[in-house]
């Protein structure tokens, strides 16, 4: 048995192969019938001649997980730069409708309190609604004092006497209501400048509110 052994064992490759005569097939297969020992010797043939292939399908299954990743960060990358344009826009839009509903009527330094009564009423004539501001040329020095205040308190205005600014009123209306505002007022007397918003590039407006915050 044991010289059996020997021989069937150098044939157990080709049987795996399937490539012995039928005569050594049967040999081989009678005796496995027989013999636990070299079943077992077959079982591990078999596992060995399987694990190249379970290596390459492991491989292969890698290989389409790094290439998932790396699409995985190319979408991830694609969707946040969408998401960023998305709400630059949101956000460009919604400080565009903010500030095309706003209106500065700047004043000349020589209009009476009349023409100033004047042109506020003519305002409010359009609508209940519309906010309206008088702003002092005082009010607007402190207000750009305190814009150019810096974080230690320090401010360049300070101990500067001569106020270059000049009386306004500010409105805050529809942006429709400031088209009408615009041309009911435009030509009257007093008015040095009047600022709107709506014929702005949105985004010229806000990359130019981001640059000066
Ligand atoms: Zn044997």
């Amino acid at each position: 048995m044991k010289n059996e052994c020997d021989i069937v064992r150098d044939l157990l490759f080709s049987y795996c192969d399937g490539v012995l005569s039928q005569t050594s097939k049967e040999l081989v297969e009678e005796h496995l019938k027989n013999c636990e020992s070299c079943r077992n010797i077959l079982e591990e043939i078999k596992q060995d001649d399987k694990n190249p292939k379970q290596k390459k399908e492991i491989d292969f299954l890698k290989n389409i997980k790094k290439k998932l990743n790396k699409k995985n960060i190319i979408i991830s990358i694609t969707l946040i730069f969408l998401a960023c344009i998305v709400i630059f826009n949101i956000l460009a839009f919604r400080y565009y409708n903010e500030m095309a509903s706003k209106m500065e009527i700047y004043l000349q330094d020589n209009i009476s309190d009349e023409e100033i009564e004047n042109i506020k009423n003519k305002i409010t004539e359009i609508s209940s609604d519309i906010e309206l501001e008088y702003i002092s040329k005082e009010k607007s020095l402190e207000r750009m004092k305190y814009k150019l205040r810096d974080e230690k308190n320090v401010n360049v205005l300070d101990g500067f006497n001569v106020n270059l600014f000049h009386e306004s009123i500010e409105i805050k209306a529809d942006p429709e209501e400031v088209e009408t505002i615009l041309s009911t007022i435009r030509d009257m007397s007093g008015i040095r400048k009047i600022i709107t918003y709506e014929n702005n590039n949105p985004y010229e407006l806000f990359i130019g509110y981001l640059l000066t915050k």
